[in-house]
């Protein structure tokens, strides 16, 4: 398994198109998702999230109206003044609320920590969404190409299943 962040963004770039063609196959076999979450789960059990917080560092934190009450109320703040102080507007899903980012990613990434981890939003616990988050795995698969770039969990997870449907240098000369 793949845990080096560098190594991880080179070979995840390098094989966007590859990920996009898996996609594509995963999309066309619908294959059944049990054994897929599997492979997913224990990828997620042996990575050590704590040591890597690279998804606060890269990815935007979309925002629901839950997550806005929640992290207001632990912050002792009114709803529109928690909009106002940590949050704006996404840079790359027009109308997305998103929490503010600093030079360092997430504007409440403290080192590796999060300074507010116990009301984190929604995103943040079920992230990278290979085994939570909502509707079928087959339709999230879309935004896995990207986060292999950067998640070695969605990166080493990808790789696994590869194997396990055979996706190899076969599909990959087919268009
Ligand atoms: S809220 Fe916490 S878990 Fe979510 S991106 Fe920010 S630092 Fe990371
Ligand atoms: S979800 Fe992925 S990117 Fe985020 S901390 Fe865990 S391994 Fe790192």
């Amino acid at each position: 398994m793949i845990t080096d962040l560098v190594q991880i963004q080179r070979l995840g770039e390098k094989k966007v198109p590859e990920n996009e063609k898996f996609r594509r196959h995963m999309k066309v076999h619908d294959f059944p998702e049990r054994r897929f979450r599997k492979v997913a789960e224990d990828i997620e059990d042996k990575t050590d999230c704590r040591a890597c917080a690279n998804c606060c560092r890269v990815a935007e934190t979309n925002l629901s109206k839950r997550d806005v009450e929640r992290l207001s109320k632990y912050l002792g703040l009114k709803p529109k003044q928690f909009i106002l102080q940590y949050t704006t507007d996404s840079a790359q899903e027009e109308g997305e609320t998103i929490l503010r980012r600093n030079e360092n990613g997430c504007i409440f990434l403290e080192g590796n920590d999060c300074s507010v981890y116990q009301v984190r939003p929604d995103t943040c616990q079920d992230f990278p969404h290979l085994v939570r988050g909502a509707g079928s795995l087959q339709s999230r698969m879309w935004q896995m190409v990207d986060r292999a770039t950067y998640c070695p969990i969605v990166y080493n997870t990808l790789e696994e299943w590869k194997q396990i449907v055979g996706f190899g240098k076969k599909q990959m000369g087919q268009g």
